[in-house]
């Protein structure tokens, strides 16, 4: 069967410890709306050194990233972004691995 989250993980770059949880079209504004989850017990680089640093917390607010249309519709990504916190540079949120896709202000 054609597995739709994957298609997801595979168009946004996604490894462990990221993963698509779900994915849902509404039918009100017409829109495709992809969730991901970072592991809470996993490591993410420091966005400034790049070392690899445990989780520290997550971001309070969840962040939206405008994706490519799928099948015409438009479709966002949504994540809680983990925040590391690094010896050198603090706490600071990570990158997401699809960074090339723009985040919405
Ligand atoms: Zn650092």
């Amino acid at each position: 069967m054609f597995n739709f989250l994957e298609m997801f993980e595979k168009s946004l770059g996604l490894k462990e410890p990221w993963k698509v949880t779900k994915a849902q079209f509404i039918e009100e504004n017409r829109s495709v709306h992809v969730y991901v989850e970072a592991d809470k017990n996993a490591e993410y680089p420091c966005p400034e050194c790049n070392k690899m640093c445990k989780r520290y917390d997550y971001e309070d607010k969840e962040r939206t990233w405008r994706h490519a249309d799928v099948m015409l519709y438009p479709c966002f990504v949504h994540c809680m972004m983990p925040t590391v916190k690094c010896e050198e540079h603090g706490i600071n949120v990570t990158d997401a691995p699809w960074e090339s896709i723009n985040p919405l202000p």
